[in-house]
């Protein structure tokens, strides 16, 4: 039963955080534990690229779509989608305005949800809707209905986007926003849908001699930071941090079958393990 505690002019409720503060580094220190709660364990987050796969129209779109709707009856799926070429064009015209990062990043969700759309539009009568932003204890409804939710990639910080270390853009991108979904609600790995094989040294579309790599760990991320990549540096520091998602995959959604044979373990494209050896 619950104990209150009096005695220095306050009432605490009995618990191991009675009468601390939460700012102090040791009372956080005993706060830590090996891993959290693993809400959706056998749940794959797809996330697709807005500019690499949708601002390239239906020749990329559209075989992608039969794909997901047949990997949607052998897995667990959480669809999502980034914003691409539209997001790009309203930030320049913010920046020229001079809105501040937080009015930035209270834009960029809109293009991601035009995405959303026009993927369930597609893949409706496979069984899929899109999920209102932040819904995610509707997933369970989703999920036990057969329902492949498209949720959209960027998180939510709107006007509470801190300050960037560099530069007036949000650093909570598309890429941080999916890993933060797949973190929080525990589940079982990531899948970057994009343009390319995988992760490279440096950017291919850039550098002709980019050498491909097919398993990395994040320590070494961590450790060698790659001048180009291509997902968002944020992601990897906050993945640094965090104690719950082990592998992040990407793979070349311009070629049939990458993603279905991702779903299946198999070793295609790039993957990212959390330490050890990739
Ligand atoms: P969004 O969803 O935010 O619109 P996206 O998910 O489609 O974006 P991009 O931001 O376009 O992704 O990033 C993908 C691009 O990153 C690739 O087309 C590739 O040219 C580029 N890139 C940069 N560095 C690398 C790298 N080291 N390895 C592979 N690709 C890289």
């Amino acid at each position: 039963m619950t104990k209150l505690v009096e005695g220095d002019g306050r009432t605490h409720i009995q618990s191991r955080l009675m009468r601390e503060s939460l700012q102090n580094r040791g009372v956080l220190a005993g706060t830590d534990s090996d891993h959290d709660l693993q809400i959706f364990p056998d749940v794959t987050l797809v996330g697709i690229g807005g500019q690499s796969i949708f601002d390239r129209g239906k020749d990329a779109i559209l075989p992608l779509v039969d794909e997901l709707a047949a990997c949607k009856r052998d897995h667990q799926l959480v669809l999502a989608v980034g914003g691409g070429t539209r997001v790009r064009h309203t930030m320049s015209i913010a920046l020229d305005l001079g809105l501040p990062v937080g009015g930035v990043a209270q834009l960029v969700g809109a293009m991601e949800e035009l995405n959303a759309i026009l993927l369930n539009a597609l893949l409706a009568k496979h069984g899929t809707m899109p999920m209102q932003r932040d819904h995610f204890w509707d997933l369970p409804l989703y999920l036990a209905s057969g329902i492949t939710p498209i949720a959209i990639s960027i998180p939510p910080y709107h006007f509470w986007e801190p300050p960037p270390e560099e530069g007036n853009l949000p650093m909570h991108g598309s890429d941080f926003g999916l890993f933060q979904m797949a973190d929080v609600l525990g589940f079982k790995q990531v899948i970057f849908v994009k343009d390319e094989r995988g992760l490279y040294d440096k950017d291919p579309k850039r550098h002709a001699d980019a050498t491909f790599i097919p398993r990395i760990t994040l320590d070494e991320l961590i450790a060698r930071p790659l001048a180009e990549n291509i997902l968002d540096q944020e992601l990897f520091h906050a993945w640094h941090a965090s104690k719950n998602l082990q592998t992040v995959r990407i793979v070349n959604g311009l070629e049939r079958g990458a993603l279905t044979a991702a779903l299946r373990g198999e070793d295609v494209g790039t993957t990212i393990t959390r330490g050890g050896a990739a």
